[in-house]
């Protein structure tokens, strides 16, 4: 048993359970430093979003109350990890450092930090935690990543059933440093207070997962089937929880496994499909880091966006277009953070295809909007709508937001839920005529066409 301490480093797995960085600290023995870095210095890190910035802080609260009552402490520490780390190891006298993986831009930061760690004697591991099958073990037969979902998610399956989940430790014997206290992070907005729709809809931390994933697998699973209807609630809203890793995909692996009603089972593989969509965003980001920036299929680099129209930017930001789906779903984005998928997919088509607006503006609003915003789901999602990412819809494929609606909310429930005086005199026309604009982004694209 070590004497020394240990540190396990946090980021994207505030959660004590099935945390194999918390566990590998607590089996080696000897005091356990838990640190969370707010990290806006290194190389690749991009700040956090509003609606993100609020989660953080619930989730933060939560842990560090979780964490207490194991008899652990949460240290919190500002800065760029190269500093931080190795500092905190001369104040403790740390021994080891350990930490669950990321797959985007910083981890070239974690792999610098560990070779310098261990060229100064440490004992450093990372884990997978966050993914079922790591990018680099998921490759097609000629040795390179997939680029279509279906081929990708049916090597997922034959890779065998992901590792089980590992129980939360029983006690911690913790080991505080000093830090900084979370308030004066300033995560949480004051001057507007625009979060309170945020807190009616939504418990952050590792708790507050775990229940939603109960009530959905009760409630929402035996309507899976039916996942593209926005009036309902027959999805999981799991995903704020999956981004900050207070729930990892191997618990809801194992608990879609385990017993379920008939109406439910009947839905389990559809549902894994759609977490097996999370693994493939990861996928494209881990072969391309820049994922948020630059296209996926660089023929789409002759793409000609027009300069967005402020007007018609900023009407589409918040809900006043005139088309009541895109209306409704912007206006969820913005009360709540968060937006059904379906409605996700018709917006970002309305601005990239219909407005001709860079997938790029899009994907900003939704990182600073969205309580979900990920990296690797935000990025490739849009990519996949604009026709530029992994597996994209073709450009030429553009939703029509008026027979999406017909179809998907028939009685008008979600778009009356979010847009109330849609049938009445003051709603306002639309601001973009969707035919002729359609033909003009089929004429856009043929720029791209004649670039290949
Ligand atoms: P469920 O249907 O219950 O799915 C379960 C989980 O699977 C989700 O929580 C999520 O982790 C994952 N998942 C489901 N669908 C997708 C998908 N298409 N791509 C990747 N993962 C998926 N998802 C994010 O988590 N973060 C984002 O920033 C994000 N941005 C998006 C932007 C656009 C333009 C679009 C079209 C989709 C985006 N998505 C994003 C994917 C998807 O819309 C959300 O994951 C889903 O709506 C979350 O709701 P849920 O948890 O109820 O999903």
């Amino acid at each position: 048993m070590a004497s020394s301490p240990s540190i396990v480093w946090l980021r994207d797995d505030l959660r004590l359970a099935d945390n194999p960085a918390l566990s590998a600290a607590i089996e080696r023995g000897g005091p356990t430093l838990v640190v969370y870095l707010l990290d806006e210095d290194s190389p690749g890190a991009r700040p956090l979003g509003g609606a993100s910035r609020w989660w953080l802080h619930g989730s933060l609260r939560s842990l560090a109350d979780d964490l207490a009552a194991l008899g652990g402490r949460l240290t919190l520490r500002r800065g760029a990890a190269s500093d931080v780390i190795p500092s905190l190891v001369a104040e403790t006298g740390a021994g080891a450092v350990y930490w669950n993986r990321r797959y985007g831009a910083l981890r070239d930061v974690d792999a610098a930090l560990k070779v310098s760690l261990r060229a100064d004697g440490l004992v450093v591991e990372s884990f997978g935690a966050s993914l079922l099958h790591e990018p680099w073990k998921i490759t097609s037969g000629s040795g390179d990543p997939y680029r279509v979902f279906t081929p990708f998610w049916r090597a997922c399956l034959a890779a065998g059933d992901p590792r089980p989940p590992l129980p939360a430790p029983a006690s911690i014997d913790g080991l505080a440093a000093a830090g900084d206290d979370l308030d004066d992070w300033h995560l949480l907005p004051t001057r507007p207070d625009w979060a309170a729709g945020l807190r009616e809809a939504w418990t952050p931390g590792e708790a507050g997962a775990l229940d939603r994933l109960e009530r959905f697998i009760d409630e929402g699973l035996p309507l899976y089937h039916r996942r593209d209807e926005p009036g309902i609630e027959a999805t999981s809203r799991l995903s704020p929880h999956l981004r900050f890793g207070e729930l990892s995909p191997h618990q809801v692996w194992a608990r879609v496994h385990g017993p379920l009603e008939p109406a439910a089972a009947a839905n389990r593989a559809k549902f894994l499909s759609e977490i097996g969509w999370r693994e493939f965003s990861y996928s494209i980001l881990f072969h391309q880091p820049e994922l948020a920036t630059v296209n996926v299929r660089r023929d789409f680099d002759a793409f000609p966006w027009g300069e967005p129209d402020p007007a018609e930017l900023e009407a589409w930001r918040r809900g006043t277009t005139g088309i009541p789906i895109v209306d409704a779903g912007m206006r969820q984005l913005w009360t709540s953070g968060w937006m059904h998928n379906r409605v996700r997919m018709i917006v970002a088509s309305l601005l990239t295809k219909n407005l001709l607006i860079d997938w790029r503006v899009g994907e900003q609003w939704f990182w600073d909007t969205l309580v979900d915003a990920d990296e690797a789901s935000n990025a490739a999602s849009w990519q996949w709508v604009a026709g530029s990412g992994a597996d994209a819809a073709p450009y030429f494929r553009v939703f029509n937001p008026v027979l999406q609606a017909e179809r998907f909310d028939p009685d008008r429930a979600y778009v009356r839920r979010w847009v109330p005086e849609v049938d009445g005199p003051e709603y306002p026309r639309p601001i973009v005529d969707l035919a002729a604009s359609r033909i003009e982004a089929l004429a856009a694209y043929e720029a791209v066409k004649a670039a290949k």
